[in-house]
């Protein structure tokens, strides 16, 4: 019997958090509603592990939601925000280490001709709305059903159950009148896209999409889905918003919405460019871009926005990311996956179905392929929970919900594959049988 999971420190901590921090949590996520049991509470972070308060060590497989490309602490952005430190701490005025990482991006992602930093993906979705509405003169916006982009009012909506009940918000506190201007749409669904644009074409102002979807597992597009999108923006005048908050420098260095068939007149990051610190950015064409006070009138700002120490560590994780540490990290990730599935059917684990975008992965224990939100939620949650708990009792730590993805990191070495391949074929087999 492996000792109980979390440990004492981390437990006698998590009651503590809740008497001062709302669920004792600043994410929803993180406090293991959706899989049972205590949070771990993590003391550091290093190459691929994780180590907690009650100093057991896990191999780290959400990797602070995918902003850890590197994985914990990697030692040259380490180094160059202890030397962004001693120069200050934030200037609230304009410094060189923004413009370092403007210039990365910039080349990197020649869709972004003009951009601004802020400090979170929320933000940056946020703002890339209002510039699309700011430059088209229009309201409504388009997003997919388990596409998530965000915490913005506009952005928490659910389609309604007829086009008679419209959009609702998905969140108590997002007014009616608020999620009125959005429409939800199946993601993949071609004909669902035909049809709003042929009625209110005229009227939208963007369609904003994730290239690779990465919030409800991970869910790549079916064939000429996101071409559509691109065709119907050109042909009405909509404006097409790249949500690569996940997925930009993550499966290469840039965006991938261009070779999967979206043109993007907008481009939202954040995660990897920050290097695990509150860092994102939006961008697009010069024209559009322009509309931005102060050259514009479309209004946004923020007090520690482009600040430089996290300035820094953006900078240097992308002078890291040379193509050896994709082809390292798609190498991992692929032994992974396949170490994962050998898993899942030795020990007769079924329906099982594991997705792979590179270095993210989709494990749904439901039939695939897996396209669209509907479909990922049959996967079995009270399945995915114990087998969650199994891996953690074997060191391995991963998205505490199966509609989360599985980041593998740059840190992982054929020895850290091998060791969370081993504990995960451990907690297959101890989910397997009869789904309880
Ligand atoms: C994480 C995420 C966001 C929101 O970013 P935060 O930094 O958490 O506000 C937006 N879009 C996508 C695709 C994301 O995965």
């Amino acid at each position: 019997m492996s000792p109980a999971v979390p440990g004492p420190r981390s437990r006698a901590l998590f009651r503590r958090a809740q008497r001062s921090i709302v669920g004792g949590v600043d994410s929803p996520v993180r406090a293991f509603r959706a899989v049972g049991g205590t949070p771990v509470v993590f003391a550091s972070s290093r190459g691929a592990e994780l180590v907690d308060v009650d100093g057991r060590r896990y191999l780290d497989l959400v990797n602070s939601w995918g902003a850890n490309l590197l994985g914990g602490a990697p030692p040259t952005v380490v180094s160059a925000v202890r030397a962004a430190v001693r120069d200050g701490l934030s200037f609230g005025a304009p410094s060189p280490r923004e413009h370092e990482l403007a210039e990365r991006i910039r080349a990197a992602v020649p869709e972004a001709e003009r951009l601004r930093f802020v400090s979170s993906g929320t933000e940056a979705t946020m703002s890339a709305i209002r510039v699309a509405r700011g430059f088209t003169g229009r309201s409504i916006i388009v997003k997919f059903a388990g596409g998530y982009h965000g915490h913005s009012d506009g952005l928490l909506a659910r389609a309604g159950s007829g086009v008679a009940t419209g959009t609702l918000p998905d969140s108590a506190g997002v007014p009616r009148t608020v999620v009125r201007e959005t429409r939800v749409l199946p993601y993949n669904d071609l004909d669902a896209l035909d049809r709003l644009f042929e009625r209110e074409g005229g009227r939208i102002s963007a369609v904003i999409v994730e290239p690779i979807a990465g919030n409800m597992g991970v869910v790549p597009p079916v064939a000429g889905f996101l071409r559509r999108i691109t065709r119907w923006c050109r042909r009405s005048g909509a404006l097409a918003i790249a949500d690569e908050v996940i997925t930009g420098f993550r499966l290469r260095r840039g965006i991938v919405a261009p070779e999967l068939g979206l043109e993007p007149d907008l481009v939202t990051l954040g995660k990897v460019i920050g290097g695990g610190m509150p860092v994102a950015a939006y961008g697009g064409r010069r024209r559009v871009m322009e509309v931005v006070a102060p050259l514009g009138p479309v209004y946004q700002a923020g007090t520690l926005s482009g600040n430089p120490v996290a300035m820094a560590a953006g900078a240097a994780v992308l002078d890291a990311l040379r193509p050896s540490v994709y082809h390292r990290l798609e190498r991992a990730s692929a032994r992974l996956a396949q170490a994962i599935e050998d898993g899942a059917a030795s020990a007769n684990v079924r329906p099982f179905c594991l997705q792979r975008a590179g270095s993210m992965l989709g494990l749904f224990f439901s039939d695939g392929p897996v396209r669209s939100l509907a479909h990922a939620q049959r996967s079995d949650r009270k399945r995915y929970a114990r087998f969650f708990h199994a891996a953690l009792a074997a060191g391995v730590y991963l998205p505490p919900s199966t509609l989360e993805t599985a980041f593998v990191s740059a840190a992982y070495g054929p020895k850290e594959i091998d060791r969370a391949g081993a504990a995960l074929a451990q907690a297959f087999r101890s989910v397997a049988g009869r789904p309880l």
